[in-house]
């Protein structure tokens, strides 16, 4: 059998549903363990200081953006090689491999909208319901893998959630930057995310139940929700528009300490959200072009959506639009608004 970190992404795909555990050492320095599926960790011989990080690197939580998920499976085939010396404690993570099978989103449910920080989880194997959808017994079966992971008390906590998005975008990379109940911004991550490409980041404004939130909230983590272009099939992305990435991601893998780009020369647009629009009636509608780029603005006064009873306008000069899906379920986030911001 050749080796399943070669190739974890095929190796996951195709052991999902019968997974024995997977663990070796890699030279004398680092031992690897799996033993869930398509979660893989790297854990060094160095003692935890405030030196070494605890990584996380996840991908593939909707099943079809599948750049981020070659990029992590190149990591791993990377590190398992030596080619990269990994100093530090990292975690991958394929998130919804049921759906990247199927080629789709998701299952049953939105994967990122079940991971709730004020949920009971721990770093033990609790039974999960049965009865529960394909991603909610994912999503349990995740939290209890972060749960054990970030166990260090020593070194920054990171965790970056890596994504495409469904439509165009004019800031084709950019970063949701979680909800930090009045914490300060990170500038050291924000220096980090634009050498990585990513120059847009968005400021989250309230509590939710995505990936990143989740590690943010209950383990202190830098977490973000990384956007990092338009989705294609496996095989069809254009590897070269992640070069910059690939090589932060080596450096913070492969490294102690690794310089970044001074915050002041930046080239980040920040913004922060001004409205959630949820979609509380079946005949939901937004005004614009179904295919019409994420960040594209609007005048003020203009409307962006409606339902029955319900207008839904922009009420700044230059307010954009993302992640508008008129498909959500009842109750769910079919818009966000944006507007500028000076951090
Ligand atoms: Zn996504």
């Amino acid at each position: 059998m050749t080796t399943p970190l070669n190739d974890f992404l095929s190796f996951s795909l195709e052991h999902y549903t019968n997974w024995h555990e997977i663990s070796g050492n890699i030279g004398t320095s680092i031992r690897y363990n799996s033993d869930v599926p398509g979660v893989l960790t790297f854990m060094p011989n160095n003692t935890p200081s405030a030196h070494t990080k605890q990584i996380i690197l996840s991908c593939g939580v909707h099943g079809n953006e599948t750049a981020p998920i070659e990029i992590c499976n190149a990591l791993i085939k990377q590190i398992y090689n030596q080619e990269i010396d990994c100093k530090h404690k990292v975690m991958f993570i394929f998130g919804n491999l049921p759906a990247m099978k199927i080629a789709k989103r998701f299952v049953d449910e939105n994967l990122n909208r079940l991971f709730d920080p004020n949920a009971e989880n721990s770093c033990s194997h609790q039974q999960i319901d049965e009865a529960y959808s394909i991603e909610k017994v994912r999503a349990e079966e995740l939290m209890q893998q972060v749960a054990c992971f970030f166990t260090d008390a020593e070194g920054d906590r990171i965790h970056y959630d890596l994504h495409t998005a469904i439509r165009p975008s004019k800031n084709e990379k950019f970063a949701v930057y979680p909800y930090l109940h009045g914490k300060t911004y990170c500038k050291e991550q924000l220096q980090f995310m634009s050498d990585c490409g990513v120059n847009t980041i968005l400021l989250s404004q309230s509590p939710t139940t995505t990936f990143s939130y989740f590690s943010s909230r209950k383990y202190g983590a830098h977490s973000f929700t990384v956007e990092l272009g338009k989705v294609y099939p496996f095989g069809k992305n254009d590897m070269s528009k992640f070069t910059d990435m690939n090589l932060m991601l080596k450096q913070l893998i492969g490294m102690y300490e690794f310089s970044t780009s001074c915050f002041e020369d930046c080239p980040l647009e920040v913004f922060t959200v001004n409205q959630v629009i949820n979609k509380t009636k079946d005949d939901f509608t937004l005004h614009f072009d179904d295919d019409l780029a994420n960040f594209s603005s609007f005048q003020r006064g203009q409307l962006l959506a409606s339902e029955q009873g319900k207008e839904f306008r922009a009420e700044y000069e230059d307010e954009a639009i993302v992640f508008p899906n008129a498909n959500v379920a009842l109750g769910q986030r079919a818009l966000l608004t944006v507007v500028p911001y000076a951090l």
